[in-house]
């Protein structure tokens, strides 16, 4: 697997600066500078890891030093251009920041710097990772960047901007790299397979792609272990083996079964057969979820994103496939699952036997919550309402006021009681208060007629539930009458 990582590494590290990929600003900049003989005595390279500034460092070097330029690009043929491609040139030092970080080090390279180029032009100090470098050391590098010899140029990288002091970025030219695209990764990875003679399909670049992270390097990296894993064949379903990756029909086979309450002695199917291939359920657990957040991403025509765990080519599937599935039962799910993930984390159990036992506790779990009339909107209309009502209650032992904002629904013994202008027991609503998922709202109202001398008859409109309410009626009920009803918690603080 090394011997294959040099292969690729060193085999299709950009020479020409027409080979780097997606760094066109940077790329186009210099080209420009040597178009116009402007080379600047010092350059800046931001960006994330792997996208190609160590790269365009050297061939900038190399074209700097080169014998037979061809316009803005090295020749990679001369003595120059080919010690650099070694590594072995006097005059181009690569010097890692992390490991050479102190001041006694920038001393060294200020008086190195004195000392004419050997066979080239130009000496040029590429400084990897220079945010590492010490307080002093910056001190120290930035009076030779103040009056940098004729001869010499710095080509400073890092991976942290916000670290390396003002003073240093003005004196550098600064050139910022961007992480590579998912779709240009996968069209390189492409490019790469067809003159390797690897087989592929276009999901398999997908996932090389994202594995790679916006890295060209990474990708390389990740490639050369998928071909050793797959003997050279990248297609999606063995890359997805490798990365442990169920793909997107697994989950939703798995959303079915949540959804449907036929099928769902199927989720602990599943997660029996997963436990025995040795599948980490954890991360099961964590693709779901971020698989029920691309569907809500996907319904929001937001899916075109990089960080998407899936293909291109699934999203629209996905798309016509849950065109009616709705937002909230996605979101509340989602949510579940996320809870479920982070417990799973925080209880650090010990075996996957232990994850199986837990994982299915809470799907049971899930699935008894999905039977109730709602899962989380009633329950928290309910809890509003219940504090609603003691509120009342409170007010009504206080001062025998009612607020304004209080329910309004006569049940029919209330109304008849109502009707006869007779007080009602407050031993009744203490009943209520005691358990409020079995009273209507309604018996708040008929006392707050009953001490307005008011009867049910002066609200015609009402509607008339009926007795013995079913879970899914008084559901009905209850959304219509408190749907975007607000409760202000100051209004009932003596609770
Ligand atoms: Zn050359």
């Amino acid at each position: 697997m090394n011997e294959n990582h040099q292969v690729l590494f060193r085999k299709y590290r950009p020479q020409f600066f027409r080979d780097v990929i997606y760094q066109d600003l940077a790329v186009g900049s210099l080209s420009n500078a040597f178009k116009s003989k402007k080379i600047g005595h010092a350059y800046i390279f931001i960006g994330p890891r792997g996208v190609g500034k160590t790269t365009i460092a050297r061939i900038l070097a190399k074209r700097l030093n080169c014998e037979r330029p061809d316009g803005v690009e090295p020749c990679n043929e001369c003595l120059s251009c080919t010690e650099i491609t070694k590594g072995i040139s006097n005059d181009v030092l690569e010097i890692d920041a992390a490991s050479n970080s102190g001041v006694d080090n920038v001393r060294e390279l200020r008086e190195n710097v004195k000392f004419n180029a050997m066979g080239g032009r130009y000496r040029v100090y590429i400084l990897d990772e220079v945010h590492m470098l010490s307080g002093a050391a910056f001190n120290a590098l930035l009076k030779t960047l103040e009056e940098p010899p004729p001869h010499v140029v710095f080509i400073l990288a890092t991976t942290e901007y916000h670290k390396i002091p003002e003073t240093i970025l003005s004196r550098c030219q600064d050139f910022h790299f961007k992480k590579v695209p998912v779709n240009v990764l996968q069209q390189y990875v492409e490019s790469l397979c067809v003159k390797e003679n690897f087989k592929f399909d276009a999901e398999g670049l997908f996932w090389i792609a994202k594995k790679g992270d916006g890295s060209v390097r990474d990708t390389l990296s990740f490639m050369e272990q998928a071909v050793v894993f797959t003997d050279g064949n990248l297609t999606g379903a063995k890359l997805r083996k490798m990365i442990g990756y169920h793909g997107i029909d697994t989950f939703s086979e798995l959303l079915s079964d949540i959804l449907d309450s036929s099928r769902s002695a199927k989720i602990f199917e599943k997660l029996e057969n997963f436990f025995q291939e040795g599948i980490d359920l954890i991360k099961f657990t964590w693709d779901f979820l971020e698989f029920l957040n691309s569907l809500l991403l996907i319904k929001d025509n937001l899916a075109d994103r990089e960080s998407l765990n899936i293909p291109q080519e699934d999203l629209q599937k996905l798309k016509t496939q849950y065109r009616e599935l709705d937002r909230e039962t996605l979101v509340l799910l989602a949510e579940n699952i996320f809870l479920i993930h982070e417990k799973l984390n925080q209880m650090k159990l010990r075996t996957s036997y232990e994850v199986k036992v837990y994982l299915e506790i809470q799907y049971r779990k899930l699935l008894l919550e999905r039977e109730k009339p709602s899962v989380s909107g009633l329950l928290a209309r309910l809890s509003d309402l219940t504090k609603q009502i003691q509120g009342d209650i409170g007010n009504l032992h206080g001062n025998e006021s009612i607020p304004a904002s209080a329910p309004a629904k006569p049940a029919p013994e209330q109304k008849q009681s109502v009707a006869a202008a007779k007080p009602p027991e407050v031993k009744k609503e203490t009943t209520a208060l005691e358990n409020p998922f079995d009273l209507p709202p309604e018996k708040k109202e008929s006392k707050s007629i009953d001490s307005s001398h008011s009867t049910g008859a002066t609200n015609p409109n009402r509607e008339e539930p009926k007795q013995n309410t079913s879970p899914m009626e008084m559901e009905k009920l209850l959304k219509e009458k408190f749907s975007g009803m607000e409760v202000d918690p100051d209004q009932f603080k003596n609770i």
